[in-house]
């Protein structure tokens, strides 16, 4: 008799909790200089984008009066893809000011320059997230040097205290939230048929799926509805704790070779490839499928995710954000180049046909029994 999947996953496994203080509410950014006396920090050095520098400066002003404990000082110059030149410019700052934290307000980008900075410093950080992508979760950094994008993993890089203020995401504009959150939900849907999974991590990833699948279209339909923001951001910590507990596969290596090679933008790929990746790993991964199926409320999930997409009106189409048509070979060779571990083997074909569906925006293809999802037989569009 076929043993259930939770017992197979019984028999074996490895779980690696990873430390990290987290404040989850509505408001608690107000209890910032709380947590960073609590961490012993006087002199945090503030950062985020240009674009968020107004609101950090205003976050940073609200610690003046406490400025007989707290000598704050800020850098604005956060940028995608953490190039290693920008880190320098931050690191100087962080050493003029003898800076004995950091403080990251912001995405991806912000909390990526403040992982850099501890990498190099050994520095507390403390994160605020604003945006769904979940690094704060993570012991990860992917950094830029002369236009090549290297990724590491080291616990030094993990931030020690995660503050999520349902607030702060009230900004973050439609479009980008979509995106955002559809990220996020790639972390769990890979943490679900991972290497290293295991069936705490996989509780976690079906639970993120459903959270955020559940909170993005109430978002796109009122981007101040604040229990869908609440539920969304808890969707998000719940997936970057699945990107920061088990290794990613075939998706995330599409997203990172075909994002670096035509410079595309990062959730936004993440968003159009992921219905592709799952439909095509869903039948070597038939408990993932169903987790993110049950998630879904959907008989296929690979085609519910794409709906989800196109419900929220996030582009469908890997040209829609600039992959060049006709360049489909070039993109498979980047995809099979050092690939991930992943349960279906990478056929060059069938990676090809892959792509070449997610170029159009084309629907990912139904399963059908015996057959693999994009391979030849499938057709090419
Ligand atoms: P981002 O940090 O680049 O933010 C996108 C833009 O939105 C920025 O201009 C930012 O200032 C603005 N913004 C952020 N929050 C806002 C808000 N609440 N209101 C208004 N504007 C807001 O985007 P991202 O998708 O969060 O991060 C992408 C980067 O993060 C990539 O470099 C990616 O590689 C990295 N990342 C790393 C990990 C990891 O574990 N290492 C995980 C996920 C993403």
């Amino acid at each position: 008799m076929a043993m259930s999947s939770v017992v197979q996953d019984l028999r074996s496994f490895v779980y690696e909790a990873l430390p990290a203080r987290v404040i989850f509410g509505s408001g608690t950014l107000s209890q910032l200089g709380d947590e960073l006396e609590r961490a012993g920090i006087s002199r945090p050095l503030f950062l985020s984008t240009s674009n968020q520098r107004d609101f950090t400066t205003a976050v940073l002003g609200q610690l003046h009066p406490k400025a007989s404990r707290f000598a704050p000082a800020l850098f604005a110059g956060a940028v995608m893809h953490t190039p290693t030149v920008v880190t320098e410019r931050a690191l100087v700052v962080a050493r003029e000011h003898r800076a004995d934290g950091i403080v990251a307000i912001g995405g991806g980008s912000t909390i990526g320059l403040g992982k850099a900075i501890a990498l190099r410093t050994d520095l507390p950080q403390l994160v605020v997230p604003t945006t769904y992508a979940g690094s704060e979760m993570t012991p990860i950094l992917g950094e830029t040097a002369n236009g090549v994008k290297t990724t590491q993993r080291n616990p030094r890089i993990l931030p020690e205290i995660v503050i999520y203020d349902v607030d702060l995401t009230m900004t973050l504009p439609v479009g980008l939230s979509a995106a955002s959150g559809l990220n996020a939900i790639a972390h769990a849907v890979e943490a679900l048929y991972a290497r290293d999974r295991n069936p705490i991590i996989s509780l976690v990833a079906e639970e993120a799926v459903r959270a955020l699948a559940r909170a993005l279209p109430l978002i796109a339909e009122s981007s101040l509805n604040r229990d869908a923001r609440a539920e969304a951001l808890y969707g998000a910590w719940l997936c970057g704790t699945c990107l920061g507990a088990v290794g990613m596969a075939l998706h995330h290596k599409l997203c990172h070779a075909l994002a670096g090679k035509f410079d595309l933008p990062h959730a936004q790929t993440h968003a159009v490839l992921l219905p592709h990746a799952l439909a095509y790993n869903a039948s070597a991964a038939p408990d993932a499928a169903l987790a993110v199926a049950r998630a879904l409320g959907a008989s296929d999930p690979a085609r519910a995710l794409y709906d989800l997409a196109g419900r929220l009106g996030v582009p469908q189409s890997l040209s829609a954000i600039g992959m060049p048509v006709g360049a489909v070979d070039a993109a498979t060779d980047e995809a099979l180049r050092a690939p991930y571990w992943n349960p279906r083997s990478m056929e060059r074909p069938a990676i090809r046909n892959l792509i070449a569906h997610a170029l159009e925006g084309l629907a990912p293809p139904a399963p059908s029994p015996g057959q693999l999802a994009y391979s030849e037989v499938a057709g090419a569009p």
